[in-house]
Parts: structure tokens; sequence; C-alpha cells
């Protein structure tokens, strides 16, 4: 299995830090928004990433951390009036929710940075000890120079890191020793969540929070570790540097960075406001029609967001739920149960499109070819299954195509449809029960209503509701 290596800039042979196990570190999101289709594109892929490794019998530890402490989390609780925890834990909350539409599954851990503060000051002591870190009036600086490989992820030499220097005045650390260190610890501010601290009260660095979660849960040493391409430098330059710095140990043997999703071909990010969330998608397409578009391009190439790839996407799924909806329905009617032998012929010669399949995944993760071959599988089916096929062909068959689909996380059932009017008289049932005054059992109907995707909205032109 080859895979593209950043530290290297070239496919390497994967070869696992210990027989059949596999760990692997994805950086999360910072909770303070809804997450927007860019940030899903890094979940559903090392989610893909981690379906394929499981594929091959490997027991996979997979990490992936919620940000919960952050200036912007911060800012968004001033403005709201509420304390930066019920900030992050309402919107960890809505991303779990969106991971499950795009059937991403839950990490083996999910650590949350706040969580993990006695380990990040015990980070910090050794960088401390070790003279990779200093203290400058209660703020804690890595200094970048000491640590001979900075820059290797990135592959910028040092100097050209100098043009960090115009910072400087942005973000008032003027403190440090050299303009290329970067913080460990912060002083807290007045308003701040802050945690205690030996230099004094405060809280951590971003890069700090993801080098000490993964040591926690995963060790010194891991096999991957993953993100988007903007987290290349100076983010995962900087955790290589405080863990190699801190163990001594080669921190990640592969650096996986996804190419970014665009819109109008230009990237799509928060702060541009140029965003979709994954909930607005989720109004208008079923969210496997998104895991669909997105793996339908390889992870290291741009990939721009429009409706008309979306249209795209639907229509190629759709053709795949059909296949696998015809060999359900010709199972329920079908005659023989047993194989005849031109039948074990045409199973047999299926194998070639899961080797199509795996060649394409071996291939650094190749998904969008990976998807070809699944297409292909689909026309083979279409012209090898009829009324006559047997039971055992249609189960083979079946087995096949759904053993791919699960790899790339995508449900070949279509989803039952909810119709308005079912919708709607629930809503009238509530509402008499609200009148009787059988709170329980309006409670009771709004759960069955969530549990359908559907929320409620009381207003004073009465109750709406809305799909999710
Ligand atoms: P953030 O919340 O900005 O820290 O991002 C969480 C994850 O989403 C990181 O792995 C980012 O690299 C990734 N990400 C953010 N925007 C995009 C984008 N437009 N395309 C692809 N990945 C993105
Ligand atoms: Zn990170």
């Amino acid at each position: 299995m080859q895979l593209f290596n950043t530290l290297s800039r070239k496919k390497e042979e994967f070869v696992p830090l210990e027989e059949n196990k596999v760990r692997i570190y994805v950086c999360g999101p910072t909770v303070y928004n809804l997450i927007h289709i860019g940030n899903a594109r890094p979940m559903i892929f090392f989610d893909t990433v981690r379906r394929y490794f499981e594929y091959k019998g490997y027991d996979v530890n997979f990490v992936s951390n919620f940000t919960d402490v952050d200036d912007k989390i911060i800012n968004k609780a001033i403005e709201e009036g509420v304390s930066a925890d019920v900030i992050s834990q309402k919107y960890i909350a809505e991303c779990k929710k969106d991971m499950e539409g795009m059937n991403i599954r839950p990490a083996t851990t999910h650590p949350l940075a706040t969580q993990e503060i006695p380990e990040m000051i015990d980070m910090i002591k050794i960088l401390l000890d070790k003279g990779f870190a200093y203290i400058k009036d209660g703020t804690v600086y890595f200094r970048s120079r000491s640590f001979k490989d900075y820059g290797k992820l990135s592959h910028k030499n040092l100097d050209d890191l100098r043009s960090g220097e115009r910072t400087l005045a942005v973000t008032g650390e003027t403190q440090k020793e050299d303009p290329l260190d970067f913080v460990l610890w912060k002083p807290m501010k007045e308003g701040e969540p802050y945690w205690e601290a030996p230099w004094g009260d405060g809280r951590p660095g971003w890069h700090l929070e993801c080098s000490t979660m993964s040591r926690k849960y995963l060790g010194d040493e891991i096999d991957i570790h993953g993100g988007g391409e903007d987290l290349i430098f100076p983010h995962h330059e900087n955790e290589i540097a405080q863990s190699e710095a801190a163990t001594g140990v080669p921190f990640a043997k592969y650096w996986m960075h996804n190419a970014f999703l665009n819109i109008n071909n230009e990237k799509m990010a928060k702060s541009k406001g140029n965003f979709k969330t994954v909930r607005e998608v989720s109004e208008q397409y079923d969210l496997q029609i998104l895991r669909f578009f997105m793996l339908g391009a390889h992870y290291r190439n741009p990939l721009n967001f429009s409706p008309e790839l979306m249209d795209a996407a639907k229509a190629g799924l759709e053709r795949i739920i059909t296949a696998a909806e015809n060999i359900l329905f010709l199972k329920k009617n079908a005659s023989s149960s047993a194989m005849k032998e031109s039948e074990e012929a045409v199973l047999e010669k299926s194998k070639e499109f899961t080797l199509a399949f795996e060649k394409a995944m071996d291939d650094d993760f190749n998904t969008a070819d990976a998807i070809s071959a699944v297409f292909e599988l689909v026309k083979y089916i279409n012209s090898n299954v009829n009324e006559d096929s047997s039971i055992e062909l249609l189960d083979g068959l079946y087995k096949r195509l759904k053993t791919l689909t699960d790899i790339l996380g995508l449900e070949i059932r279509r989803k039952e449809q909810v119709l308005d009017s079912d919708i709607e008289s629930l809503i009238k049932e509530r509402q008499n029960a609200r009148k009787e005054r059988n709170f329980a059992k309006a409670d009771e109907i709004r759960d069955k209503l969530s549990d359908m995707g559907i929320i409620l909205e009381d207003t004073k032109e009465g109750v709406k509701w809305k799909k999710v």
C-alpha cells in the first residue's frame, strides 16, 4: 500500500510501526460554529482511510480532537454572554450530528483540549527542562531554532521563515527571543478561561494541544497524522518540534494532507465568509451525496463545490442504489436458491472489480478510481442478473457491492421517505395532547419527530417544522 508522505514529498510503502495496527491522529475542528463543508473534507476522507485499513485487517486506533479553547470560541462566548464551555459543548453536539449524517464513525477517542491540561503542563515542563522553551512574563515560548529539524515538514528553510517577523507587531508577542518562536502557554486575560500553572495562570497554545493529545492516546510515535494542507505550516511543523523535542523519537511516520475544498475556485473558510455549512447542504441533499461528491476527487486535488457536481454525484449514487435495490427485489422473487455453473463463473469474474477497487485504494487512496471500479461493478451486475438468477448469485453480488460501498461509507439502501402528510398529522396529534395538558405525550411525539429528522418551532403563527 502506497501513500504520499508530506515529509518526504513522495509516495511511500505503508509499513506500520506495530504489525497489523495503525495509529492515526487527525486534527479536528475548532468548535465555535456549525462546521462547513471544507471542514467535512478531511473528516470524510480520513474516515474512509480508517475504513479501508480495517477492511485490510488492521486494528485502527483513530483519534481526532475537538479544539474547545481558542480565541474564536471565547469571542463568540463574550458576544452571546455565555461561558466558552456553553459554546464549545453546543457545537461539539452539532458537529457530531453532522458527522452522523455523513456516515462518519465516531473516533476511537475524541479528546477535548480542556480535559487534557495537566498533560500539556507536563509537556511544557519537559521542554523547559531540556532548554527548548523559555518563559517571558507568564508566556512560555518554544525556541524553534533549538530544534534542529525545524522546517522539515513544510520544507521551508529557517531564513524564509523570518518573514514571520512581520507578524510580531500584530500579535504583540514582542518578548520573543526570535520571531520564529511560538507560544506554548498564554497568560490569562480578564474574563477568559484559565488554568493554574507553575509559570502563571493561563491557557495552552493550539499547537501544543494536538502534540499532547496524540501522545496520551496513541503514544510517542504514531503511524499517520492527518489534516488539511493549511495545517502543514505552522501547526504541524510546530507539533513535530514540540513532540520530538520532548520525546526524542520521531512523532508521526507518515503525514497526510488533503487539498482544499473550494467554492468559486477559492478556499472555503469561515474567515472569508464564503462557506456553506454541512447543515445548509443537508437541507437540499442527503449528506450521503455530499460524501460521495467529496470522494469523487483524489484527496490531494483541490475540489470545487458546485450544484452541478452535487447533482452529478446525486445521479451517480442513485445508479448504485438502484442496482442494489434491484438485486434485493430479484432475490425476493427468485425461484432457485443454489448457483448454476454459469453463475459461478459470473460471480468469480466479479472479483475483478474488487481487485480494481483495491488497486486504486492501495495507490494513495485514489477514491476517484475506486468509485469508477464500483460503477463498473454496477454495470456488470445490471447486465448479469435477471428474474432467473439464483439467490446465491444475487447474494454474492450484493455482498461484493456492499463491501466496497461500506469502505466508502455509503449506504446503498434508499432511505424511507417521510411524507409531509405524516408529519402534519403527528403535529396535530401533539397539539391535541397539549390542549389536553398531556405533556408527556406531547413530548413523546416531539421526540419521535426529532428521530425522523424533523424539528418543531412554536411561532406566533402556529407550529412550524423543518427537516434537518
Ligand atoms: P479548523 O476548524 O479551521 O481548524 O479546521 C478543521 C479541519 O478542516 C482542518 O483539518 C483544516 O485543514 C480543514 N479545513 C478547513 N477548511 C478547509 C477547506 N476549505 N478544505 C479542506 N479542508 C479544510
Ligand atoms: Zn492539530
